[in-house]
């Protein structure tokens, strides 16, 4: 860059107006301003910035002034031409201090260039449903609750026959499943847990289930032919229809929120009577009504029921001392409700892009 500067201009009579004191003001601004910028570079990339706007050939400054030093009366050249070289020495110098700084500091970590931005890190998560599941049955642990396991591969006495549904059941057909073998299946649903439970404990029973379930159900917007559900289960003596119901509006409420309302709707399950669908306010509109909620301002959120009878004879419990409720609920259609997913199959895709939303 030497060479710049004086020379580099036909000088121009000082009737143009430089004032040798404007630009006296402007190297002392510039001064301190590569005082304060240059040390301060973090990367080689920001020095060379700071570089070109004070230095540079073309729109540095310094460059400018010094370009302009011509037009002044020729008296006051001198005084103002050794400040701007001196304002330039000094930037110079600390550019190139600054510069062997970063480079001794880039090559202090054994070939690590420190000053190359990050590779940003991929962050696993929990996947969506993952989330539900555990955050349903941390609720249900807070109400006492157990969370149990059982077999995805299962007889068909599990899966239907001890859970009053014959084969030749409409449910049972409803239910249509995949068959791996004679009379071995893939589960269409957790209560069979319920079933295995019962017969390996005496009551009191208070159990969650999470796990995977699967029928011959179309693959599209809302159904999956392999989901997840969560089974509950409790057994004892004297359970009445309140016991039932409270713990369902107390985990609707501090999973959806404090001010959540719980409504029963009739229905029917072949293994409880009397049964109910639970709908709870919506979450998302709190019950004034919103496309999640088609308006009604009500979710679905699971099936439920008092044990039938015929499902304790089936496990050697007295119907008559025993009672106890059971319900079942999707944590997928909870989580499509929470973070407004439109298309169930979103969440089988494993697409990276869709799942970090949820980190
Ligand atoms: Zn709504």
């Amino acid at each position: 860059m030497s060479g710049e500067g004086q020379g580099s201009g036909p000088a121009r009579p000082s009737a143009e107006g430089v004032a040798a004191a404007d630009l006296i003001r402007a190297l002392a601004a510039l001064e301190r301003e590569a005082e304060e910028a240059i040390p301060a570079a973090a990367t080689p990339d920001e020095l060379e910035a700071i570089r070109v706007r004070l230095l540079g050939r073309r729109e540095g400054r310094i460059t400018a002034i010094l370009r302009r030093l011509g037009e002044l009366p020729p008296g006051e050249r001198p005084a103002v031409g050794a400040l701007a070289n001196r304002v330039k020495a000094a930037a110079t110098a600390l550019l190139e201090a600054r510069a062997a700084e970063l480079a001794a500091g880039a090559r202090e970590v054994a070939g690590e260039d420190l000053t190359l931005p990050g590779r940003a890190r991929w962050i696993g998560a929990a996947h969506p449903v993952t989330q539900v599941i555990e955050e349903v049955c941390a609720v249900f642990r807070a109400l006492g609750f157990t969370r149990v396991r059982g077999p995805e591969a299962e007889t068909e006495w599990y899966n239907f026959v001890a859970l009053n549904t014959p084969l030749d059941h409409p449910a049972a057909d409803m239910q249509d499943t995949f068959y791996l073998a004679d009379g071995i299946l893939l589960r269409s649903h957790t209560s069979p847990v319920q079933i295995r439970t019962m017969l390996a404990h005496r009551p009191p029973i208070r159990v969650v289930v999470p796990g995977m379930c699967y029928r011959r159900d179309p693959f599209d917007a809302s159904h999956a032919p392999a989901f997840e559900q969560i089974e509950g289960l409790v057994v004892d003596e004297g359970i009445t229809f309140v016991d039932f119901k409270a713990p369902l509006a107390e985990f609707a409420r501090r999973f959806f929120g404090p001010r959540t309302a719980t409504r029963f709707r009739p229905s029917y399950f072949p293994f409880t009577e009397p049964s109910a669908e639970v709908d709870v306010s919506c979450p998302l509109c709190g019950g004034a009504g919103c496309r999640t909620c088609k308006g009604t301002g009500w979710m679905e959120i699971m099936g439920a029921g008092m044990v039938h009878p015929a499902v304790f004879e089936n496990v050697g419990y007295d119907p008559e001392r025993y009672t106890g409720f059971a319900f079942g609920m999707g944590p997928a259609r909870i989580a499509m409700a929470r973070y407004g997913i439109p298309d169930i199959r979103l969440l089988y895709e494993a697409d990276a892009r869709f799942l970090e939303q949820f980190a």
